[in-house]
Order: structure tokens, then C-alpha cells, then sequence
């Protein structure tokens, strides 16, 4: 569902929050004549952060999204917060729900929406939990599995951390990645206008979204998003989403390519790659070696004075080449856990 015979982008779009019947109209009429836009979003029951603010006008928005969907024969879709909301969608049409960032982060609030969506043929979508717990991602869509929904994609919103690197929630895309790794058939979208909070950096995201190629997005639009009682400095008009959708890479040309130069470079990769893998399987060999002397020795495999002194040593080489401390730090104190533990192994203590 979730991938059309173009292998073009899922797009999901629509306003943050319905406002009013007229702005859902609005948004409704702009949103049909836009050929990748497959569902409206549209916000009904609000978990704010702050109290006091707008929090949706539940059931009433929902009656104007049964009478529009007849209308303009367009489908919908809404975040569930309760399990009663699963039955009102379900009442006035709703096929496909969303379980939002601050939901997917509460195992309770999850099975309730579980228990209420049993028997049902609803689509869910499973936004990230609000901290970058892969596992509480992953657990959600294996409760929902579990009761027996079948059509599911994972939404990548991003991340509330301490820094959040300038976005409104970090993208953290290398969880989303571990998400991809750990369940390669779930469909993923990525929704860049909460992970970006501001208009002017949605399409860079999406962009992006597309070069790793994420099976959608969703987006919010806002006929006039200074006026939106939610979330106003990201929704973007109907005209900017179409200006980004006509800009956005093509997944499929990422994949196959008929370029030579990229074939090229391919191969030049695989065989770095396998110079590495040579390399690394060379020095654990070495760390085998390593681990019988030191045993001999009566030495103990972790010497946490060496191992501070290989660290700057490696440091200053990465700054060197250009190569940055992070990624070098994280990649040796890997390698480094590696051999520790070959040496364990063939010390006789492990
Ligand atoms: C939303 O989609 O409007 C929303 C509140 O999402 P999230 O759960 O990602 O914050
Ligand atoms: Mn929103």
C-alpha cells in the first residue's frame, strides 16, 4: 500500500490540526489535485505539551472528514491518543490511524490502543517514541502485530533530546536505520515537519529522506500556517509542498543506476570494503596472538593506560585525514571491545 508502480514516494499530507470545516476543506481541495499525495493528515485529539493550548476538536472534525472523504472522494487519517478514539474513527470512516511520538513511548497506553483495534482491518502508523529508544519503537509495532494488524509503516519524527542540533527533534536518522535494519518489510515515512519545527528546513529533509530512500513522507499543510492554532512555523501552503515534491529525488534512480561513473565507484567501494574486512580479521588475529603472550606474561587483557594512548594516537591520525574524532572514536572503541574480548576468550577467563 504504501509504495505506488512507480516506486514513486508515499505522501501524506494535511494540516496539523482540524481547525474548522472551512480550513479542512481548503486543505482538502489543494490536496486532491496533487498527484503524489495518497492521504490527508489530520490532526483531531492534540497531546500538548503545555496545558491550556488547543486540543482538537475530536468528534465534530471528524464528522466533516466522513462528509468531506464522500465529497472529494479522498481518505483520511488521524492520531488515535485513547482507545476510545479507535471506535469514533472507525464510525466515521477513518481507516488509517497514527499512534503518536508520546504514545509509541508508553507500553500501557499501546496496548490499550491494541486491545481497542483488535478485530479491526485499520491501518496504523507507528510514529517514534519521543527518546531514541529503537527498542520501545520496535515493541510498539510488535504489540500491534501481535493482536493482528497487518498493514503498518513505521513515521520517523525525530527525537526531544537535551541538544537538538538546531531542529525542533533531532533527527537521529542512524535509529531509524537500526529500525530499518531490525524489520526491512515495514514501510517507512519520514515526517520532516516536526523533525525540522520550522518551514524553511522541511524540504532539505525530506530531500534527505528520499536519498536513504524512505518509502514517504507526511507533511502538515496549512492554508495560512501563520494562522494554524498548532504548530504554525512548519506547516508549509499547498504551493510549497508542491514545489518540494516536484524537487525531490527520485528513490527508484538511487538503487539502479545506468551511470558508468557510479558503477565505478561501486566497485571501488566493495574492494575497500574488502581490504577492510581483510584488515580487521588480521588484527584479531594479531589480539589471539596477544591474548596467549599476556596469559604467559601474567598480564590482564585490558591495560586501560595502552588503550588511552592508542585513542589520542588514532585521534590525532583521524584529524590528520580529515576524518571525524567522532566516527574514529566510536569505530576504535568498537574494534577495541572486539579484541578485548577474543583476548578474553583465548585467556582462558572468558
Ligand atoms: C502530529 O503529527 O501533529 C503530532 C503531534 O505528532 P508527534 O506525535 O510526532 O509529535
Ligand atoms: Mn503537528
Amino acid at each position: 500500500m504504501f509504495m505506488d508502480k512507480n516506486n514513486q514516494p508515499y505522501v501524506i499530507a494535511g494540516p496539523c490540526s482540524v481547525e474548522s470545516r472551512a480550513q479542512l476543506e481548503a486543505v482538502t481541495e489543494a490536496m486532491r489535485k496533487v498527484p503524489q499525495v495518497k492521504m490527508i493528515r489530520a490532526g483531531v485529539w492534540k497531546p500538548r505539551t503545555q496545558p491550556g493550548g488547543f486540543e482538537g476538536l475530536g468528534e465534530q472534525a471528524l464528522r466533516w472528514m466522513q462528509q468531506l472523504s464522500n465529497r472529494y472522494s479522498v481518505q483520511y487519517c488521524c492520531e488515535v491518543v485513547r482507545p476510545e478514539h479507535v471506535s469514533l474513527c472507525h464510525r466515521y470512516g477513518i481507516r488509517t490511524v497514527w499512534i503518536g511520538a508520546r504514545t509509541t513511548a508508553n507500553p500501557f497506553m499501546v496496548d490499550e490502543i491494541c486491545q481497542a483495534l483488535q478485530g479491526s482491518d485499520m491501518t496504523v502508523l507507528v510514529k517514534n517514541p519521543v527518546c531514541p529508544d529503537v527498542r520501545l519503537w520496535i515493541g510498539a509495532i510488535e504489540r500491534l502485530h501481535k493482536i493482528g494488524v497487518r498493514e503498518m509503516a513505521a513515521v520517523h519524527r525525530g527525537f526531544s533530546m537535551y541538544d537538538n542540533q538546531g531542529y525542533r527533534n533531532a533527527p537521529l536518522w542512524d535509529v531509524a536505520m537500526e529500525l530499518r535494519h531490525q524489520m526491512p518489510q515495514l514501510p517507512i515515512l519520514c515526517d520532516p515537519s516536526h523533525i525540522g519545527g520550522k518551514a524553511s528546513l522541511v524540504a532539505q529533509l525530506a530531500h534527505r529522506a528520499m536519498l536513504l530512500n524512505y518509502d514517504g513522507l507526511m507533511v502538515e499543510i496549512h492554508p495560512h500556517p501563520a494562522d494554524a492554532l498548532t504548530d504554525a512555523l512548519q506547516q508549509l501552503t499547498p504551493a510549497e509542498l508542491r514545489a518540494l515534491l516536484d524537487t525531490l529525488p527520485n528513490p527508484s534512480a538511487s538503487s539502479a543506476s545506468t551511470a558508468p561513473e557510479l558503477d565505478n565507484m561501486r566497485l571501488e567501494i566493495d574492494d575497500i570494503d574488502q581490504n577492510l574486512l581483510r584488515l580487521l580479521a588480521k588484527r584479531m588475529e594479531v589480539s589471539r596472538n596477544i591474548a596467549s603472550l599476556k596469559h604467559r606474561l601474567n598480564m590482564s587483557v585490558y591495560q586501560p593506560d595502552r588503550w588511552g594512548r592508542m585513542m589520542n594516537d588514532r585521534l590525532a591520525l583521524a584529524e590528520q585525514m580529515q576524518l571525524k574524532s567522532d566516527f574514529v572514536k566510536e569505530l576504535m572503541e568498537k574494534i577495541h571491545a572486539e579484541s578485548v574480548r577474543i583476548q578474553m576468550e583465548n585467556s582462558g577467563q572468558g
